[in-house]
């Protein structure tokens, strides 16, 4: 029942169905509530008209005037009832789809802060929770709160002393209900809170389970789960203990009223200066009462909930996105790709201090370095999944932040070491982002990746589903997919984060095959862990604690930089490179 910033938010989304179904719903409820003070006035007829007055006549209209009652009475409960599910349903069908787009547009930043599965949690339990606060909590706020106001008046109308005796407890149970309201609203968001952290845990132990139960973590991980689970237990028994508390002391306190109801006004029928029926009505104008007005408190903890919910869908859909707009992004590259004393850091701390060095067009630079020396940071940077913090990062000459973020991102292929493969099938992991490609297309960047020979061996082929088989693929085969993919899309501008797990001779030969074909005619910078990579770039720019340290080929290094030395004997010439 409180006023607030969600809440007001929450009745603005239903604006686009204010007329005719929110209006409908509300016409509906305010008629339905209006027959409700409609049983107090037959009760005062039947007794004072009927049997104390005898009329016969009275008798034989009343039955078919409550039937009539009542079966209007059904008729706008049913309108009333979908009409609100509708509004309620359409709003959360509106907020999910908003929600969706919002998470597509998050920057990478955001999302690296975001437990995932507590953001997906956002969006299915928060979104459920608001959809009830909206279809069960605002149709009984509306629906009860009408029925309350109209029983009221009918009291007062009936009888306004007894109405002010029946009354003057109110205040004993709004009052604390709204202390109690605000305790709901936070334990409410608490509960979410530990609820997304849950699921991450549990998320974690699943996708996880191979490291926990190879370190024999499964005590360590139960011991976390439970610790968690206890505190949502706890919050969970408080928000009960409030929600079981609030209907017991409406009644204590409604039975206070009417005990003063029935002393006063039964005093009055005894001394005859107040009819039996009118009595009666008012008495049953109260009992009426009495179910609206407790389900008006329960409703309030459902919609406590729901705005607590609500509150988190509002912050994540006011995040803001990533920045959009500018300038077309060069279609092909003429001088290249340039960073100027780029600094970066990932929240508060500095990663990228300075880095400067150039990758001419049509060149490949390979950056090394040893691992967390920041050479992933600068790659992401030329897509701008985050974006640079100081200095500037050029395409051309053009400050990457003055260019279109589609288009940009258009002119990059971007292989990284995890590959990602959609639930879907081999071709179209391989079109992905590219529907319009033609069956030929497709095979022949498969033949140049050296992945349509095992493709062809699949179950069905290119229609083979990938998520069926996921883990059936080799790493080798996942990476000439990824390379397959990378050469469909075709981009001018290449940023290879090169795979540092072993493969067997033949896939290595494979995929260095594959790789030479991808890099051949673009502008490419590989995060290299492989000797034979590094010996086939134009460049080597050694990257050390956020800064370029030297550069060179790898001959005028292996002379000039200690690190790079050390670098090239003790990891990249390992055979399956270093773990970064
Ligand atoms: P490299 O690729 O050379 O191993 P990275 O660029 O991945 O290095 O990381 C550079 C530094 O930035 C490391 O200290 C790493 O811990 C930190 N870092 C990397 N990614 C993130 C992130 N998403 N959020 C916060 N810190 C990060």
């Amino acid at each position: 029942m409180i006023a607030s910033d969600p809440f007001r938010r929450l009745v603005r989304l239903l604006e686009p169905y204010w007329w005719p179904q929110f209006a409908g719903a509300l016409a509906c409820m305010t008629l339905y509530s209006a027959t409700s003070g409609m049983v107090p006035f037959l009760v005062r007829s039947l007794v004072d008209d009927i049997f104390e007055a005898g009329d016969r006549a009275m008798l034989d209209r009343l039955p078919l005037l409550i039937v009539v009652v009542f079966a209007l009475r059904a008729a706008l409960h049913f309108g009333q009832s979908y009409l609100t599910e509708y509004v309620g349903q359409r709003v959360v069908f509106d907020l999910r789809a908003r929600l969706a787009d919002k998470v597509g547009q998050l920057p990478l930043g955001y999302l690296d802060g975001a437990a995932t599965s507590a953001l997906v949690s956002r969006i299915t339990s928060d979104v459920l929770l608001v959809r009830q606060a909206l279809t069960d909590g605002m149709a009984s706020m509306l629906r009860d709160g009408v029925t309350v106001v109209v029983l009221v008046v009918v009291t007062v109308v009936l009888d306004p002393v007894l109405a002010v005796i029946a009354f003057v407890v109110v205040p004993l149970v709004v009052l604390p209900l709204q202390r109690l309201s605000r305790r709901m609203r936070r334990l409410s968001l608490g509960g979410l809170d530990a609820l997304g952290e849950l699921s991450s845990l549990l998320q974690e132990t699943v996708q996880g389970a191979r490291v926990v139960k190879a370190f024999g973590m499964e005590d360590y991980e139960r011991r976390r789960f439970g610790a968690e689970n206890r505190r949502l237990l706890r919050l969970y028994l408080r928000a009960a203990r409030i929600k079981a508390f609030t209907a017991p002391m409406t009644e204590v306190v409604a039975a206070v009223g009417i005990a003063g109801v029935l002393w006063y006004g039964g005093e009055s029928v005894l001394s005859g200066s107040r009819s039996t029926g009118s009595f009666l009505a008012f008495l049953a104008a109260l009992t009426l009462l009495y179910d609206p007005f407790k389900k008006l408190v329960r409703t309030n903890n459902v919609l406590q909930t729901g705005l607590g919910a609500a509150d988190r869908v509002f912050a994540l859909l006011d995040a803001d996105g990533e920045a959009r707009g500018g300038d077309e992004a060069p279609e092909r590259l003429e001088q290249g790709i340039r960073f100027e004393d780029v600094t970066f850091a990932y929240g508060d701390e500095p990663v990228l201090g300075g880095v400067s060095f150039e990758i001419r067009a049509g060149e490949t630079v390979a950056l090394v370095g040893p691992s967390g020396a920041g050479k992933t940071t600068i790659a992401d940077l030329i897509p701008r999944f985050y974006e640079p913090g100081g200095g500037s990062l050029l395409l051309d000459g053009r400050d990457v932040r003055t260019l279109d973020l589609a288009s940009l991102r258009s002119r990059i292929s971007v292989v990284t070491q995890q590959i990602f493969l959609f639930n879907d099938s081999v071709r179209n992991n391989i079109a992905y982002g590219h529907p319009d490609r033609d069956e030929a297309a497709i095979r022949a960047a498969a033949e140049a990746a050296h992945a349509a020979e095992f493709i062809d061996a699949l179950p069905d082929g290119y229609d083979t589903n990938v998520g069926e088989l996921g883990v059936q693929l080799s790493g080798g085969e996942r990476q000439r997919i990824a390379i397959a993919r990378a050469l469909v899309k075709d981009a001018p501008i290449l940023i290879f984060d090169e795979a540092t797990s072993a493969l067997d001779n033949e896939s290595e030969r494979l995929v260095q095959d594959a790789v030479a074909r991808l890099v051949a005619g673009r502008t490419t910078l590989v995060i290299a862990h492989r000797l034979s990579t590094v010996t086939n770039a134009d460049r080597i720019v050694v990257v050390d604690g956020g800064r370029v340290v030297a550069s060179g080929t790898h001959d005028e290094l292996l002379a000039s930089s200690e690190l790079y030395r050390r670098l090239s004997n003790e990891e990249l010439s390992a055979a399956g490179g270093a773990p970064t």
